[in-house]
């Protein structure tokens, strides 16, 4: 079976193969820290977190890298504009550097509550100011860069191959440029790789002056370099990065080091709320404590967020994460019933029954994987799995194989409660919850987590010793 992956570089899906056998190296655009991440910052995160998993399914090693990007990400993309961080840091009246640090730890947490796989390294931008100097320095050597008054821009005329990924001319860019044109540019489309600013906070002395910062694009290629080496298998982000992120890092490496530089760039569609794009002017940037004030589980928002194709839109609705619930405590009492087949309960009276069709199923997971991370195809092979226990058809070999395959096939998804232990420990914490809402007399509030816990297929009992719990059926 072979892995195939759209690639946007070529626009078509093409098999996968990564240039050292057994061993994937990945780098995958991480948050700029200047604020709480949204769930649609984490469609792109658990994507490459899937992804990541998926390779590592098929038994290669993978080298994740994620930056953090701590400094220099100008608002207007390009090289116009205030430092995001910065601006977070006035409006906050804090030092730029707590407020990176704390969103930082903050991103942290929503990853590990998550279920996000932490990657080998999380570089920081800031950690990484010589190897972007240097990479500077070649650039300017080689004669794809100029400098001007202590600022040094990349002259994209220079890289023949600049508008390959994101389909974009430079001659087209210089009719389109909106912005005026800084006048000390050669081209509208040129981009800073260092500015020289003494107002700014975050800052470094170099050759080009004694107060400097990068530009944002350097950053990933100077920290994927560093970690990974001139070459890597797959670079991933959200579709916004193309351009000009993602053209700018191959103009920017590739021209540096003389080779390609990722063969495999994969990128993840937007999140949709309500239908619409998440907008914070409408109110609709919801991120894991929203989930969590209205009484989800994170878990169900993973499942939720990784239910749809990366490349296909998704919607998300409080309508569409309480189906997810129901969707997941489907996958969760697949797993009983599984367990309870292979010891006979439920079983079909011959223990070959129904062998065929579990690895009929298997094989229509794995290949649904391999179809460039068809996750709803994935996953409808294991509800088609259900319909085959819940109907008795599979005999007790049968459904020892079915589980022991979908024990396998959530170390992909990683949603599926495989042990009762933390059924007890999830649904205790909502009993807490529940109760400490009616100590507050916010009935409303408790009566939400008990059709929460229903969903679920726990009921629950108010007995003069307290709150006890079961499960349905
Ligand atoms: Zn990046």
């Amino acid at each position: 079976m072979v892995f195939t992956v759209y690639n946007s570089l070529t626009r078509q899906k093409e098999p996968f193969q990564s240039l050292q056998a057994g061993t994937v190296r990945m780098y995958n655009c991480g948050p700029t820290v200047y604020g709480r991440a949204h769930i649609g910052n984490m469609r792109a995160y658990l994507f490459a977190d899937t992804l990541r998993r998926w390779l590592e399914y098929r038994g290669y090693a993978v080298q994740q890298v994620m930056n953090i990007t701590d400094v220099g990400h100008i608002q207007a993309d390009a090289d116009e504009g205030e430092d995001k961080i910065e601006a977070q840091a006035k409006k906050e009246n804090k030092d730029p550097w707590a407020i990176s640090r704390g969103w930082t730890e903050l991103f942290f947490k929503d990853l590990q509550a998550l279920g996000v796989r932490p990657a080998m390294i999380y570089p920081k931008a800031s950690d990484h100011i010589p190897e972007m100097l240097e990479m500077i320095d070649g650039l300017l050597a080689k004669g794809y860069a100029y400098q001007v008054d202590g600022d040094v821009y990349y002259e994209v005329g220079r890289f023949p191959a600049y508008g390959r990924l994101s389909g974009n001319k430079v001659e087209e860019l210089d009719a389109g440029a909106r912005i005026e044109v800084r006048e000390e540019k050669r081209h509208p489309a040129d981009f800073a790789l260092w500015k020289s600013d003494p107002r700014h906070l975050m800052k470094w002395k170099s050759r080009f002056g004694e107060h400097g910062f990068p530009g944002w694009h350097i950053e990933c290629s100077a920290m994927s370099r560093k970690h990974l080496g001139n070459r890597i298998d797959i670079h991933t982000g959200g579709e916004d990065n193309i351009f000009p992120h993602h053209e700018c890092e191959i103009a920017q490496t590739e021209a540096f080091t003389g080779q390609p530089f990722a063969n495999f760039w994969m990128h993840c569609k937007f999140l949709q709320v309500d239908g619409g794009k998440m907008s914070k002017s409408l109110g609709y940037v919801w991120n894991l404590d929203d989930i969590r004030a209205r009484g989800f589980d994170i878990r169900a928002l993973r499942y939720c967020l990784i239910r749809g194709h990366y490349r296909a839109p998704l919607n998300f609705t409080w309508e569409i994460l309480k189906e997810s619930v129901s969707a997941l405590s489907n996958l969760d009492d697949l797993v009983v019933r599984l367990r309870n087949a292979s010891r006979g309960m439920g079983a079909s009276a011959s223990a070959e029954d129904g062998l065929e069709e579990v690895s009929d199923l298997i094989a229509e997971f794995e290949s649904g994987m391999d179809d460039d991370l068809n996750t709803p195809r994935a996953l409808a092979a294991l509800f088609q799995l259900r319909t085959a226990v819940l109907e008795g058809r599979l005999g007790v070999s049968a459904a020892a194989a079915a589980l022991q395959f979908v024990l396998k096939a959530n170390s992909v998804l990683g949603v599926i409660r495989t042990e009762e232990a933390n059924l007890a420990a999830e649904v205790e914490a909502l009993i807490a919850a529940r109760q400490e809402a009616r100590k507050r007399k916010d009935f409303k509030e408790s009566d939400r987590i008990r059709d929460t816990l229903l969903a679920q297929g726990i009921v629950l009992e108010d007995t003069p010793q307290g709150v006890v719990w079961k499960q349905k059926g």
